[in-house]
């Protein structure tokens, strides 16, 4: 996947875009939203294959020190609404597909495999909503 061409002013150091994500973090958290956003990609973006993993305590102190956040909890719960607005959830299990949505991605009838859960729902999906057009069915349920 190529990078997208900047369009915007080269002193501005990030591609600027609007974003549901970017809207209710600030809603939600204020400017401090908005920064733990930035710092946590600039973050990621250094990280070997853009992953950390914050199992250990010092690991997690760490990243907490890093992006600049002392309240854990708040930390956390921004991560979790990150991820609710970027990946496409399995509308059975709610666990994390392997597709990769924007907010201005619109799909329609399309069939939502969870790697999880191992069953494929057909959606239709818009502004970041999930509807379920087709469940699937006992039989698939029981493989
Ligand atoms: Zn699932």
């Amino acid at each position: 996947m190529g990078r997208p061409q900047k369009h915007d002013v080269d002193y501005f150091p990030f591609f600027a875009k609007r974003g549901k994500t970017l809207n209710i973090l600030q809603s939600k958290y204020g400017l401090e939203g908005i920064g733990f956003f930035t710092n946590l990609l600039r973050f990621l973006a250094l990280t070997p294959d853009h992953y950390y993993c914050m199992q250990e305590e010092h690991d997690r102190l760490n990243f907490f020190a890093e992006i600049g956040i002392q309240d854990e909890e708040k930390g956390l719960a921004m991560i979790e609404l990150m991820v609710k607005t970027d990946w496409l959830l399995c509308p059975v299990c709610q666990s994390k597909s392997r597709t990769r949505i924007r907010t201005d991605t619109t799909l329609t009838n399309f069939p939502l495999f969870c790697p999880k859960c191992k069953q494929e729902t057909l959606v239709n999906v818009k502004q970041l909503n999930t509807s379920i057009i087709k469940e699937p069915d006992a039989k698939a349920q029981s493989q």
